[in-house]
């Protein structure tokens, strides 16, 4: 299935007088168009031109609220990962024109931004699907100089990031992207979703320096993976639901940095320059270009995203602006990046497979079933449903008393527990009783031959269907395997520990 990537554009409201204020208009909430100030000189620019046109999936304005963006933004990208499919947001902008704002949130708890909402839905949505059983998992890294970090280890907090284990990448013969000393933690309810993300942001808080402030140098992937088994079909998937907040996009020339901040503006702009032309690229192979190869890892961050960018996900980017003046050219080039990403588009397919392990024990259980049956049969006894269903046969089988004192029921279970060897011989009084055992026991015997052929042909056919499920579901089984260890999903270890500390969930809602 195709997938558009959507491009969403979101204003920071202005602090400056209205001389500063960004000239621009919003046309039906799809299109910005920004009337180009005098003084700017723009390289890229014809001068001759005065305004330009940009077109999003939605513009929200300075006034849109978390909410307002959560709802439009976010609810179709969640619904398809919950039905199986990968899906990831990014936001991109310069620093200061709100991606954290909009992906984390502010300070209260009714400013909370698109991931802890995110996870609220999350919750709330799984808990109405009851068709499928559900887990949960959360991982939530920060890349940083070229390095990635977990920043969900908890002994991160009482060491400086110099010391912490950075984030290995191993790769495998068939190019595929592992990853080690990344923790993923189970998370059963909404609550444990948000301390880990306060946890996680309060670590990339402690290790920011007012000499490095990676906060706003980094990138930072929350990732939740969503395990679903269908309890009525054996068939389980998994998805991943990455959301990124980038580092800040400006140019060097404008950081004026020096020193250690220069080579992290450096890498900083390396990646978001390489994350550039990976789009570039991937434009190129979509309208036609004979373009092979894709430039995925000359960055850790373009590497880690790669299925996001080009794979088998659903993407969404919040292009985030100032409205001010000063900040027109970063502006207009992220405005110019957001229309590149919104030609792409990506083949997406839902990530599902045969729950195996609930496959064999069902079958071990009918066999085991099966086989009692078959040893019940052979030692000559029937099922207790049998025998029901052969008593009544008989009641209609049996000729009717003859009036003369001879019970046609006595006889019945007289023959029964004879053929049973449950008495060593029959009792018969008279000639006539004599021929009415004989006839019960006709009846009886064919009754009974008939039962055993039906129930018997049952039974191998049975046995039969099940050798050929178990042969099919054993091929499935390693095709599966092969195809599992070439998957490009991250390989985490999880840990069964679980943060120390607790952040509570504000309540002024
Ligand atoms: P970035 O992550 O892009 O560097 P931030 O999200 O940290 O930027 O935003 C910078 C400041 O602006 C923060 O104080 C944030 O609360 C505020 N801010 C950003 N966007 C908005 C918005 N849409 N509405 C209100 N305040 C915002
Ligand atoms: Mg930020």
């Amino acid at each position: 299935m195709k997938s558009q990537f959507e491009v969403y554009l979101r204003l920071k409201p202005s602090n400056s007088q209205s001389q500063n204020a960004m000239q621009y208009q919003i046309y039906q909430n799809k299109k910005l168009q920004v009337l180009l100030p005098k003084h700017v000189k723009f390289g890229l620019i014809n001068n001759s031109r005065d305004n330009l046109d940009f077109n999003f999936t939605h513009v929200f304005d300075q006034k849109s609220s978390q909410e307002h963006v959560f709802t439009n933004v976010t609810t179709p990208v969640i619904n398809s990962f919950l039905d199986g499919y990968n899906a990831t947001i990014f936001a991109y902008g310069q620093t200061g024109s709100g991606k954290t704002y909009t992906m984390s949130g502010a300070e209260t708890w009714q400013l909370r931004g698109i991931i802890p909402r995110a996870l609220s839905y999350i919750f709330d949505e799984i808990d109405k699907r009851t068709k499928f059983e559900y887990k949960i998992y959360i991982s939530f890294m920060e890349i940083y100089n070229e390095n990635a970090y977990d920043l969900l280890e908890k002994r991160h907090l009482e060491t400086p990031l110099e010391q912490w284990n950075k984030i290995a990448l191993f790769e495998d013969d068939q190019n595929n992207i592992h990853l080690k000393n990344l923790s993923i933690h189970q998370c059963n309810n909404e609550q444990e979703g948000i301390d880990l993300l306060m946890m996680g942001n309060f670590i990339r808080q402690v290790s920011s320096t007012p000499m490095n402030q990676s906060s706003s140098r980094s990138h930072c992937i929350f990732t939740v993976t969503l395990e679903g088994c269908d309890t009525t079909s054996e068939t389980c998937f998994v998805s991943k639901l990455h959301l990124v907040d980038l580092a800040g996009s400006e140019r060097i020339s404008k950081s004026q940095v020096e020193g250690n901040l220069l080579n992290e503006a450096k890498y900083i702009n390396l990646s978001l320059t390489y994350l550039e032309q990976v789009i570039i690229a991937l434009n190129e192979r979509m309208k036609g270009a004979n373009r092979q190869h894709i430039p995925y890892r000359n960055s850790l961050m373009t590497t880690l995203l790669k299925d996001s960018l080009g794979g088998n996900c659903k993407t969404v980017m919040i292009a985030t602006i100032s409205s001010e003046n000063d900040n027109i050219e970063e502006s207009l080039s992220t405005l110019r990046f957001s229309q590149r990403v919104g030609q792409l588009e990506n083949e997406i397919r839902r990530n599902e497979k045969v729950d195996l392990e609930a496959v064999v024990k069902r079958l071990e259980q009918e066999k085991l079933v099966l086989i009692r049956e078959l040893e019940q049969y052979q030692r000559g006894g029937t099922s207790n449903t049998s025998n029901k269903k052969i008593q009544q046969q008989q009641q209609n089988l049996l000729p009717q008393s003859s009036g003369i004192t001879i019970n046609q029921k006595d006889i019945q279970e007289k023959v029964e527990l004879y053929l049973n060897e449950r008495i060593p011989s029959l009792d018969v009084k008279s000639i006539e009783e004599t021929q009415r055992c004989f006839e019960a026991m006709k009846d009886l015997y064919n009754t009974r031959m008939k039962e055993y052929v039906t129930e018997l042909t049952f039974i191998s056919e049975k046995l039969q269907k099940y050798d050929e499920i178990l042969t099919r579901k054993k091929e499935q089984s390693s095709f599966l395997e092969q195809k599992e260890n070439s998957s490009p999903e991250i390989e985490v270890y999880r840990r069964n520990e679980s943060p120390q500390i607790t952040f509570k969930k504000r309540s002024n809602q």
